[in-house]
């Protein structure tokens, strides 16, 4: 781990400490923007697309306004926010003041030029979204050789790197397989089951594979055991 990742871990614990006596965002999800180049069936953000988004400065604006509330911990999601050109600017500027900080990406945009544009930015977390490893399962199947890449420059820049899988009926069976082959690689993983029903937009009811019911709970349950004994599945974003 490097040195700003513990100066801003403990500069995030001194935040945790203070939220007992006044309220304070101490983890913000920020969208940097609401395209993507990929579809996901489940995706509400691209469902409800912005035709416009915030500039470089008025993130890092919107950053300090953060800071001077306590804030110390921000995720960088979208969308898909590598698909910014800006992105390691704003990366530069949390790590220069060593504030915690994580992208979430797709993982497609990301190649060499790309992960190691990132890493020389300062990125102190990466979470991949890892719907399958089965090639054209899913829009988000990841290729293991993906993380392969990943796992050097983190060696070589020492961010952090852990995979979010959102469970749904098409994955459920595979999940265990997924973290069983991260967990080799000694990649962290953390579970998204989204809420989801009928009849409000809000409970994603476009997207069936989202709801589980009386025909497929057992599936669910069955994840769910695996997952609660599987030792490198944590439950935040934390490092
Ligand atoms: S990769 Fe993420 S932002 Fe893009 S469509 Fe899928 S869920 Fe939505």
């Amino acid at each position: 781990m490097n040195t700003k990742i513990i100066k801003g871990g403990l500069s995030y614990f001194n935040s945790l400490i203070q939220s007992k006596h006044r309220p304070i965002p101490l983890y913000v999800n920020i969208f940097y923007t609401r395209r993507c180049n990929l579809r996901c069936d489940f995706c509400a953000a691209i469902k409800n697309p912005a035709k416009t988004g915030l500039t470089l400065d008025q993130w890092k604006e919107c950053s300090d306004i953060l800071f001077s509330l306590g804030n110390r911990f921000i995720s960088i999601t979208g969308g898909e926010p590598i698909i910014r050109r800006d992105l390691p600017a704003f990366i530069n500027y949390l790590s220069k003041k060593s504030r915690l900080h994580s992208v979430i990406s797709n993982g497609r945009l990301l190649n060499e030029d790309r992960l190691r544009e990132l890493a020389e930015a300062g990125l102190m977390h990466l979470g991949v979204s890892t719907q399958s490893l089965i090639p054209g399962k899913h829009v988000k199947s990841q290729n293991r050789e993906l993380f392969e890449m990943i796992l050097k420059y983190k060696k070589k820049y020492r961010f952090e790197v852990s995979a979010l899988i959102t469970l749904t009926s098409d994955n459920v069976e595979e999940v265990p397989d997924i973290v069983r082959f991260l967990g080799q690689k000694g990649i962290n993983v953390a579970p998204n089951i989204v809420t989801s029903g009928q009849g409000s937009w809000w409970f994603r009811n476009y997207c069936p594979t989202l709801q589980f019911n009386k025909t497929n709970f057992h599936k669910l349950k069955k994840t769910i055991d695996y997952l609660s004994r599987a030792k490198n599945v944590i439950y935040s974003l934390s490092f």
